[in-house]
């Protein structure tokens, strides 16, 4: 069986390894997230092309003793120089690639993954600094739904209630939205009309929930025109991050642009 084989692959991470090799982190579209050694000093040309945000065709050499694995060639179809134009697209197009990185394989269907974070990055090329707010709030969320841990934002998920036209609000505890009432039952005074400050809850308004649902079937590069109002941003921002916190077991610092 031969070592060397061939994946769709967009890199997310460079390090330095010892005195000039380098380490790269990829998602693949056929086995998810690899570390892989990249041998050659600054001059090399396979250096230079594995780096973030680069996607192409990879060829990689696996040694199975040490499981290890090394790259061996890189054909690269896409560079996105854009996103090393604008700092707001750098560390957005971080972000993502730390989410992913933060994903310890879950998901399991690769190459979705890898289209969404491609899609992503290639609208994100192009994109001001408002919009790649708006991008990184949609590949959180649908990110939510390759980790299976997306709520159902029509229904509190404690007694049932559908809630159309008020708010609702995320618990990290329950893993789903709340209803105004399931929200304060726990209050010592009940619910008072202002639970978006209660602690360890977050609020999603019917202006945020409406566009998180209306967003995660759209191509990123609708996005453009798919506004969003200022409230209802700073409530979908902290609503993705929130959800993934839990799922990851921490807050990723790359998501404090947020
Ligand atoms: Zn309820």
């Amino acid at each position: 069986m031969s070592r060397t084989q061939t994946y769709s692959a967009l890199i997310l991470r460079s390090r330095p390894s010892g005195e000039s090799n380098r380490e790269i982190w990829m998602l693949t579209a056929e086995a998810g997230v690899f570390r892989v050694t990249v041998f050659g000093g600054p001059k090399s040309r396979l250096r230079s092309h594995a780096a973030p945000f680069h996607s192409g065709q990879v060829w990689i050499y696996h040694e199975p003793v040490k499981d290890s694995r090394k790259l061996n060639d890189f054909d690269v179809r896409s560079w996105r120089p854009g996103l090393r134009e604008l700092y707001e697209r750098t560390i957005t197009a971080d972000a993502v690639a730390e989410t992913i990185l933060a994903s310890h394989g879950g998901g399991g269907n690769w190459g979705e993954a890898l289209t969404l974070a491609e899609a992503v990055l290639d609208t994100m090329e192009q994109a001001d600094g408002e919009l790649c707010g708006r991008l990184l709030v949609y590949f959180l969320w649908r990110w939510a739904a390759f980790q299976g841990i997306q709520p159902d934002l029509e229904a509190c998920v404690s007694c049932g209630a559908s809630v159309p036209d008020g708010p609702l609000w995320y618990s990290p505890g329950e893993g789903g939205m709340l209803c105004a009432g399931c929200a304060g039952s726990g209050e010592p005074s009940g619910f008072n009309g202002d639970l978006a400050s209660r602690a360890g809850l977050f609020q999603a308004s019917p202006g945020c929930r409406r566009w998180l649902a209306a967003a995660a079937p759209l191509a990123p590069s609708a996005l453009d025109r798919y506004t969003m109002d200022h409230k209802s941003l700073g409530e979908a921002k902290a609503l993705t991050a929130a959800i993934l916190t839990g799922s990851f077991g921490k807050r990723l610092k790359s998501w404090d642009i947020l």
